[in-house]
């Protein structure tokens, strides 16, 4: 069944052509009609099924008839991170191309002026993050009195990151008469609990078991000797051994996420950081940097675990077992997205023994173990880059410099930039033990 059949208008189906799309994915199946018709969803789906499209397209028809008026958008969208909502926005961009909806992007981390400017003029549909529309709701530059649609994204998200009470109390701005589309990837008891409250007689839409990970994606576990040392040769030894064109390294705190980025680069990679304490500017232009392949890497906490639509990434490393085991899907679900082959290995050490009988049981299977060079009885068959590995020059991190080591230089664009499907590999494997430090004031993790 193409999409022909939802009901869309043919503007819509153009634009959908245009994208490439032949078939709607399984939710874009069963939401679009029903939102169409006006009712409320109650949607369990992980990103990467095609959920928002699934939204936005219905929406931008709906949407179609009428006009905004002043601070008074007339639809909403919840997302619980300024990358989501920039992606939405985005999303809304592409699909609204043919329609005259106004759009506003309330996030953090961005002037307040132009998102009033914008309020002001009058928008169809409002792109925010919960903590920056209570801030225009509380300074009067917003009322949710005019909207006639919400969507709630990533809900368990919301849960995780502390957003309920506020998305709670942003319901409540809104009038009674409203259509509601929820989506989550799993439904925690708190969830449960908004959504009974919420929405009315909802279609509920499954495409797919919360634990359950993409066919496309291989994973392994790494169990190294030691601790964050030893995981830090562990994973040079992967990007050394493995086929790494370019890949998400994720770490439970963002202290590990500075300290790793640090040491990657030092070693001659091509790197980036990802996490909440970072001005949203340099989010935005990092992120960029990756998905064009200026950055070849990247060191993330789990807020870029979620929902970030890159479409081609290669590998995905978890320097920790997450803390949350949902988390673990989502995370390697970064790989292997829209049917193609995606590589995942977790490393794990000796002091994660719990959190790897939880991730366990959460998957209800072992991940396969991999052996890694060093820990192997006999060394691997090939190592495709490097001849070099931080086993056969007897290094570690906190070796003292020998002469013949050099720091590696501050490299130009283009030498960082490998040739098309290369793997990505560092230069040197010594870095001194100063450099690893972490400077950062520790703070809460994120
Ligand atoms: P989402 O789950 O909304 O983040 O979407 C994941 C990816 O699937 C995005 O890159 C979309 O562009 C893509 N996508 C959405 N709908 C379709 C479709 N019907 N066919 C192929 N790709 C799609």
């Amino acid at each position: 069944m193409g999409f022909d059949f939802l009901g869309l208008s043919e503007d819509l189906l153009s634009v959908v052509e245009k994208s490439g799309y032949t078939e709607p994915t399984p939710i874009q199946k069963k939401a679009i009609p029903s939102v169409l018709q006006g009712r409320d969803i109650l949607g369990i789906a992980q990103t990467g099924t095609g959920k928002t499209a699934g939204f936005t397209l219905p929406m931008i028809d709906i949407l179609a008839q009428g006009r905004a008026r002043a601070r008074m958008p007339r639809s909403l969208i919840l997302e619980p991170t300024r990358e989501l909502a920039t992606q939405v926005s985005e999303s809304f961009e592409k699909y609204g191309e043919k329609s005259k909806l106004t759009m506003a992007l309330l996030i953090g981390g961005v002037a307040f002026k132009d998102q009033e400017q914008k309020l002001d003029r009058g928008v169809d549909v409002l792109i925010a993050t919960p903590g920056r529309l209570m801030d225009h709701m509380e300074r009067g530059k917003v009322m949710l009195s005019g909207v006639e649609i919400l969507v709630v994204d990533e809900a368990d998200r919301m849960l995780d990151m502390g957003f309920i009470p506020d998305v709670e109390k942003i319901c409540k701005a809104m009038p009674q008469k409203i259509q509601s589309l929820f989506f989550s990837a799993t439904m925690p008891r708190e969830i449960k609990r908004l959504t009974d409250q919420f929405l009315k007689d909802p279609k509920e839409i499954t495409v797919d078991a919360p634990a359950s990970t993409a066919q496309t994606i291989t994973q392994r576990l790494c169990k190294v000797k030691g601790g964050e040392k030893e995981k830090r040769v562990a994973l040079r030894q992967l990007l050394t051994s493995e086929e790494v064109k370019n890949g998400i390294i994720f770490c439970n705190r963002k202290t590990v996420v500075k300290v790793v980025k640090k040491s990657l680069s030092v070693h001659g990679y091509s790197v980036g950081e990802l996490h909440g304490d970072m001005p949203q500017s340099l989010r935005t232009e990092t992120l960029a940097g990756f998905k064009n392949g200026d950055i070849q890497l990247l060191v993330a906490s789990d807020v870029a675990a979620r929902g970030l639509d890159i479409p081609d990434v290669s590998h995905v490393f978890n320097f920790e077992i997450p803390n949350n085991p949902e988390d673990y899907v989502h995370r390697i679900g970064r790989t292997g997205r829209a049917g193609r082959e995606g590589h995942s290995f977790t490393l794990t050490s000796p002091s994660e023994k719990k959190s790897l009988g939880f991730l366990t049981k959460f998957l209800g299977k072992e991940i396969q173990i991999h052996e890694l060079p060093g820990q192997q009885k006999s060394p691997p068959k090939s190592s495709v880059k490097k001849t070099e590995t931080p086993q056969n020059k007897k290094q570690d991190d906190h070796k003292k410099p020998q002469k013949q080591q050099v720091k590696p230089k501050p490299e130009s664009k283009a030498s960082r930039q490998p040739k098309k499907e290369q793997p990505v590999f560092g230069k040197s494997d010594f870095v001194p033990a100063f450099l690893l430090r972490d400077d950062g004031k520790k703070k809460k993790s994120t």
